[in-house]
C-alpha cells in the first residue's frame, strides 16, 4: 500500500520551474592571489521548483554571469522531468552542451542543476542526499582553513602568520596558505607561517598554476623540510604529462582537480598518475552525479578525494554531503580524519545565504543528517543582494 502510494508520488512530480540568481557583495578588503584580485563577490545560485510544490537548491563555481547564462540554455530540456531521475536528467543536459561544452562553464550548470535535483530527491524521499549516495562513513568532518592570500601591505609576512596563528585559535587543525608570488617571497612566506603555527598543524600550499614546471619543483624542493601536506595546483591544469613527471620529482605530494570536469578529464588526472589528492569541485565538475562516478574512478586508482569547496554555504552543504560518502582509501580501524575545505576569506553571501549555522565543534563539523542539502535558504538574503 506504501509503495502504491510513493508510485503515485514518483508519476506526478515534474520540474515545474527553474529560476537564476546572482548574487553580489562588494567585499570591505580587498585581496588577490597569483592570478587575479578581488574586490567583490558573484555567485550564481539556482532554485528548481517542482510541480508538487518541492523545491531544491544549487550553485555553480565560475563566472556567476555566464553560468546563469548557461543554465537560461540548457533549463528547457530539464522542466516537465522527473526529479528522481537525476542519471537521465543528467544525460539529457550534457548531450545538449557535449558538443561545445566537455569542459568550462556549461558544466558548472549542469552540475547547479543537478546540486538542486538531489536536494529535491532528498526532500522527497525524507533522507539526507549522504544517504541517498550511499550512506555515511564518517559522522563528522574536519574543515580545513582556506585563507592566507595576499594584499597590498608591505609587512604581509607578519600578518599571514598572524593570520594563521588565529586559524589555530579558532580550533583549525589544517591550514592552507597561498604560494605564487614568487619563489623568493613565497619561501621566506611558507617558512614563517610554519614557525608561526608549529609542527602540530597541518600546511597545504597553493600555487594556483602559477608556475614553470622548474619553478614549481625549485619551490617544492627548498619547502621539503617544512611538513607541507601538499602542494595544490603547482603547475597548470592542462599539461598533464608535466603534472605526471612532477609528482614523481616533488618532495611534497600534489593536489589538483579543481579546474577539471567530467569522468573524462578525471581519468586524465588519475591515468597519468597526476596527483595524489584529487579536488573536484561537485559545483563545476558535473554536480553529485557525475561526481560519484569520479569518485569510483579515483578508487579505483587508490587516490584519495578532497574536494575543492568554494563559494556559497550551498556549496558547502554540497561539499559535507559528498564527503561524508567518500569511500576511505585505503580502510583500516582508526581512520585519519575526512577534510573539507572551507574558505575564510571575506564572502557575505557564504554566512547570509543560508539560516544554517556552520558550527565547528572540538574542530570538527557534524555531517548533514536532515533531508536533501541539509539547508534553508534564506530568500530575503537572497533578494537583496541579487543583481
Ligand atoms: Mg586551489
Amino acid at each position: 500500500m506504501e509503495i502504491q502510494k510513493v508510485s503515485g508520488k514518483v508519476f506526478k512530480m515534474k520540474i515545474s520551474q527553474i529560476i537564476t540568481y546572482v548574487l553580489s557583495e562588494d567585499l570591505e578588503k580587498e585581496f588577490f592571489f597569483s592570478q587575479w584580485e578581488y574586490s567583490n563577490r558573484k555567485i550564481c545560485v539556482v532554485k528548481v521548483i517542482c510541480d508538487n510544490g518541492l523545491v531544491g537548491w544549487g550553485e555553480g563555481y565560475g563566472p556567476a554571469s555566464v553560468i546563469e547564462a548557461s543554465i537560461k540554455q540548457i533549463k528547457d530540456y530539464v522542466i516537465g522531468k522527473n526529479p528522481l531521475e537525476n542519471e537521465k536528467i543528467w544525460s539529457i543536459m550534457f548531450r545538449r552542451v557535449h558538443d561545445y561544452g566537455r569542459s568550462g562553464v556549461l558544466l558548472s550548470a549542469i552540475s547547479a542543476i543537478d546540486i538542486a535535483i538531489w536536494d529535491i530527491k532528498g526532500k522527497f524521499l525524507n533522507q539526507s542526499i549522504t544517504n541517498l549516495l550511499g550512506g555515511a562513513f564518517v559522522n563528522k568532518i574536519r574543515p580545513y582553513a582556506t585563507g592566507l592570500y595576499f594584499n597590498k601591505n608591505k609587512n604581509i609576512t607578519d600578518e599571514l602568520c598572524n593570520e594563521a596563528k588565529m586559524y589555530v585559535e579558532q580550533g583549525f587543525k589544517s591550514i592552507k596558505m597561498k604560494v605564487g608570488l614568487n619563489i623568493r617571497d613565497d619561501i621566506k612566506n611558507v617558512i614563517a607561517v610554519r614557525k608561526s603555527i608549529g609542527n602540530e598543524i597541518d600546511l597545504m600550499i597553493d600555487a594556483n598554476h602559477a608556475y614553470s614546471f622548474p619553478e614549481a619543483l625549485e619551490l617544492s624542493n627548498k619547502l621539503k623540510d617544512l611538513d607541507i601536506k601538499w602542494f595544490e595546483e603547482p603547475l597548470s591544469p592542462e599539461f598533464y604529462k608535466q603534472y605526471s613527471d612532477f609528482r614523481q620529482k616533488s618532495p611534497i605530494p600534489v593536489a589538483a582537480g579543481e579546474c577539471e570536469y567530467l569522468r573524462y578529464g578525471f581519468q586524465k588526472l588519475l591515468e597519468k598518475q597526476c596527483v595524489d589528492y584529487l579536488q573536484l569541485d561537485l559545483c563545476s565538475s558535473g554536480g553529485f552525479t557525475e561526481g560519484k562516478r569520479i569518485t569510483a574512478l579515483s578508487s579505483t586508482n587508490g587516490v584519495k578525494v578532497v574536494p575543492h569547496t568554494w563559494g556559497s554555504g550551498i556549496a558547502f552543504f554540497a561539499a559535507i554531503n559528498f564527503i561524508a560518502n567518500l569511500e576511505p582509501i585505503p580502510g583500516r580501524l582508526y581512520m585519519p580524519d575526512s577534510l573539507i575545505e572551507y574558505d575564510r576569506t571575506e564572502n557575505k553571501i557564504r554566512e547570509n545565504i543560508i539560516k544554517n549555522n556552520i558550527n565547528i565543534e572540538d574542530g570538527y563539523i557534524k555531517i548533514n543528517e536532515s533531508p536533501g542539502l541539509g539547508i534553508e535558504v534564506d530568500e530575503t538574503y537572497l533578494n537583496e543582494v541579487k543583481i
